[in-house]
């Protein structure tokens, strides 16, 4: 019989009730350190006083009203990210999805408004992800999410990941834009080298295309930059952003230079949802501590230390670990066992982490976490991995005994 929730997930069989920091705590009071962080939601960890106290002073105010009418919190919040990005203008979503939905109506528009409504096509990278809609689950271009929906919609060829000449090549007189992420998260930690991404920016240039990132997983901080396209020095014409950006309360937002968003006038999107005062309450406040002068320098000082000590747990368990990849606070094990082992093992551990493509395990802790919480899952991690070693070494002793 199905259950009353409908079976889409395939869940772990473990719940919380509530969250303290980095902690995750369950009925029992059993303490699990979160270094997924709801999948670089938790930006802050659980339960911040400062963002507890946002959203209750808003509670008492006012929970919704309508976009037919002027939104404080939208205004603010919408300067806030003008004044520390690359952008003119701001949309918002309740999600990543709906933020890459507004980022593929944009691009197309911008051309239709330009007098070139056939220019339509976004041009992504095998291993992407930008959400499970009907646009976005096409844009992913991934067999595994697109089976059984029907046609997939037109307008989204896709190249090899990191393949800068296949890119260049599928340019053609259809192509609105180039969609990547800087970094492919569900893809598996996936890097796009600074010379790629800036070669990226000079090609969409020298073509009159537009370059869209989504930075839903790897903005707000998560890789020591703000957004991660500041690491190679450039900026795109258009930007979706969520997870980290409500620190746990749903909200997206879709960022865009003046020129890209000049299609989007009255009538052309919208939300009934989209910008909600209690969004906008817990997102300025969590922009607000992202904006701390501490803030990005904390997160730099943290991944450079959690990397080096995976690049020592790495040396020590080669048959565990193949590599370490990642910026910042964005880190992935890719591991030579299976990575799903891995992520049960640290539970076993009451470490919490996230599996990805390419047979990685995602680190993703709070951003606000202390030198002490990655002394305290480098332990968590170095018992999962003596075990896990060990499991091979009594397999091929089995194995050894057989033959
Ligand atoms: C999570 C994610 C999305 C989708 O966000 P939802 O809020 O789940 O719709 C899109 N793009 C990237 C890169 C993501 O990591």
């Amino acid at each position: 019989m199905i259950t009353p929730v409908l079976p889409t997930y395939a869940r772990a069989d473990l719940e919380f009730e509530r969250g303290e920091g980095p902690y995750l705590i369950t009925a029992k009071g059993e303490r699990y350190l979160d270094f997924g962080a709801g999948i670089a939601v938790n930006a802050f960890g659980h339960a911040h006083p400062r963002l507890v106290a946002a959203l209750t002073e808003q509670a008492q105010k006012v929970w919704h009203t309508s976009n037919i009418y002027r939104i404080p919190g939208q205004e603010k919040l919408a300067r806030m990210l003008v004044e520390a990005t690359f952008a003119d203008t701001v949309f918002f979503t309740n999600s990543g999805a709906e933020a890459l939905e507004c980022a593929i109506k944009m691009a197309r528009k911008y051309h239709a408004a330009g007098g070139a409504p056939e220019r339509y096509e976004l041009i992504t990278m095998e291993g992407a992800f930008h959400g499970r809609t009907l646009a976005t689950i096409a844009a992913g271009g991934q067999k595994k999410y697109l089976e059984g929906f029907g046609p997939a919609m037109l307008g989204f060829p896709q190249v090899p990941f990191g393949d800068l000449k296949a890119l260049e090549a599928a340019i053609g007189p259809a192509t609105a834009g180039i969609l990547i992420e800087p970094i492919q998260g569900e893809g598996g930690i996936r890097v796009i080298p600074n010379e790629m991404l800036r070669a990226i920016r000079a090609l969409c240039d020298e073509k009159g295309i537009l370059l869209v990132l989504d930075e839903v997983q790897t903005g707000v901080g998560r890789t020591g930059k703000l957004f991660a396209h500041e690491l190679a020095g450039i900026a795109p014409d258009i930007m979706g952003v969520a997870k980290a950006l409500g620190g746990g309360f749903p909200v997206g937002a879709c960022l865009a230079t003046e020129a890209a968003a000049r299609g989007m006038v009255a009538g052309t999107h919208g939300s009934t949802f989209g910008g909600n005062p209690l969004a906008m309450a817990v997102a300025s406040a969590v922009m607000e501590m992202a904006l701390d002068e501490n803030f990005l320098p904390h997160v730099n000082m943290l991944g450079l230390k959690l990397r080096q000590k995976l690049a020592m747990l790495a040396d020590q368990y080669p048959r565990v670990i193949e590599a370490v990849r990642g910026e910042g606070l964005m880190l992935g094990i890719k591991c030579r066992i299976t990575n799903t082992d891995l992520v049960a093992a640290l539970r076993e551990e009451k470490m919490l982490t996230v599996g990805a493509g390419d047979n990685v395990v995602r680190l993703l802790p709070p951003l606000n976490i202390e030198e002490g919480h990655l002394d305290e899952a480098m332990e968590k991690l170095g018992r999962a991995c003596a075990k896990l070693d060990a499991g091979l070494a009594d397999e091929a002793a089995l194995a050894g005994a057989k033959s």
